[in-house]
């Protein structure tokens, strides 16, 4: 009998917090940029230099150990780890190994098979490295060291995961609550947010874990999801063929959809770790804790509750809204416009997301203002347009963030409502179609839908269909 599996995954997350400087000098962050123009003597490892701590760091960290239940370390250290790579200036990468700053929590995700619990074992604090440029056409590389010194947390499970579903359902609710806090954005196509996949297989029933490999920085959920897919296999298949899985770091190829070996994985004591001298200890007073406990922003469960409460949302709707930080401020920025929040939220899921997904674009990139998604809404309550046409005006809100009231009059797109003006287009389609008629009065209600449809098409997807309608049954009698 064929052997079952389990796969065993565990996530190392890097986040790049959101500061405005790095976590050691103060050379700014932003993304992009000349090469080597946000650098200093301190990023660049320069003797000599001395690095000093960005609180804002802390408070991000702590924050986002709060909000993931885990426990905070009042005495914390940094550390350096040790080792040569010409991104790395120093020698060294400034981190947390014995004392990371958070430990022990927890996140909860929703399953297939109902809520699961996913530990933490710890998040640390660690700088960012420069990015190496290879340029083959002229066989050199170059170096830019404008994102060392980055602000990092890495953010370590234990490897309580046992799918890629689960591994997405938990990076999902990292994600969240994030940008929630406002410590990143947690783009993974931007590399904000980077995930290393730690995964073994064992028989179904076994308690000792597998060996491991590792497989690192993969940028998009759909290439996590086949890099689990194609590492379950490949290490299945080597203990079928009688084969040891080797502990190694591979690199996953999405275009190959395969992984290679890039080294043997190496364990901690092969860094040389040890507490770097230049920085004084961590100490976390009960003042700090308490402050960043206040400043903790409404969560998403506080919204569901709140949005069902306050706005009459259903509690679908509340959990698809505030799932996305910007989309649950985006809708009440429209709602505090005086728009109704069910249409809102109608827009928001419907329309939006869907030219969203067509377009490639992220959720939290909602590329029109309140003001306008809010005028388009009035112009359908008050009958100024028909459900069509305000799809066809929304297509251009989307696209332009166009003044839908302004667009509607340039265009023409006014509803024709007014009975006296679609009286005559309506009797003169009713004597066109003495067929639709017949079988109208025969009993077939529905036969005067081909009527509608040609007064529709006659006035240019104008007319109020609920008017027509009406003045052809009124002229039929
Ligand atoms: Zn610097």
């Amino acid at each position: 009998m064929a052997k079952e599996y389990e796969t065993v995954i565990g996530l190392e997350v890097h986040v790049e917090l959101a500061t405005k400087t790095k976590i050691f000098c103060g050379c700014s962050t932003a993304f992009g940029g000349a090469p080597n123009t946000h650098t200093c003597p301190v990023c660049t490892g320069m003797p000599g230099s001395l690095p000093v701590l960005n609180k804002k760091v802390l408070e991000y960290a702590v924050a986002v150990g709060l909000a993931t239940n885990c426990d905070i370390t009042r005495y914390s250290k940094f550390d350096r780890k040790n080792y040569f790579y010409p991104d790395n200036p120093q020698n060294y990468q400034i981190s947390q190994l014995y004392l990371p700053i958070c430990r022990n929590g927890h996140v909860d995700i929703d399953t297939a098979g109902g809520k699961k619990q996913i530990r933490i074992h710890e998040i640390h604090m660690e700088e960012d490295a420069g990015k190496l440029i290879h340029d083959e056409w002229n066989d050199t590389s170059l170096v830019d060291y404008n994102r060392s010194g980055v602000p990092l947390i890495e953010i370590v499970s234990e490897p309580d995961m046992r799918s890629a579903d689960e591994v997405i359902a938990y990076l999902e609710k990292l994600r969240m609550t994030i940008q929630y806090l406002g410590a990143s954005d947690c783009k993974l196509n931007e590399g904000s947010m980077r995930a290393d996949v730690n995964l073994s297989v064992r028989e179904v029933g076994s308690q000792k874990l597998g060996t491991r490999t590792e497989m690192k920085n993969i940028n998009s959920f759909k290439a996590i999801q086949h890099a689990i897919e194609g590492e379950r296999q490949r290490q299945i298949e080597e203990l079928e063929e009688g084969r040891e899985v080797i502990q190694e770091t591979r690199r996953w190829d999405d275009n190959k959809e395969s992984s290679r070996p890039m080294r043997s994985k190496e364990d901690a004591q092969d860094y040389r770790y040890f507490p770097d001298p230049d920085l004084t200890p961590i100490v976390i007073s009960d003042e700090f804790l308490a402050k960043i406990k206040s400043q903790e922003p409404e969560m998403q469960d506080a919204k569901i509750a709140r949005y069902q409460k306050e706005f009459d949302l259903p509690e679908y709707d509340a959990q698809i809204i505030t799932s996305v930080k910007k989309m649950a401020d985006f809708f009440e920025d429209t709602v505090a416009l005086g728009a109704n929040p069910k249409k809102v939220s109608n827009w928001l899921m419907g329309e939006t997301m869907r030219l969203q997904k067509e377009k490639g674009m992220d959720q939290d990139q909602i590329p029109f203002s309140p003001e306008n998604l809010a005028s388009l809404i009035a112009l359908t309550e008050d009958g100024s347009i028909n459900s069509s046409v305000a799809k066809e005006v929304f297509e251009q809100v989307f696209a332009d963030d166009v003044d839908p009231k302004q667009y509607v009059e340039e265009h023409g797109l006014k509803s024709m409502n007014d009975e006296g003006a679609l009286r005559g287009i309506v009797e003169e389609k009713i004597a066109a179609n003495p067929k639709a008629v017949e079988d109208y009065r025969g009993g077939k209600k529905k036969a005067i839908g081909a009527i509608v449809g040609q007064v529709m098409k006659e006035t240019k997807g104008k007319a109020d269909p609920g008017t027509v309608n009406k003045l052809i049954k009124e002229i039929l009698g």
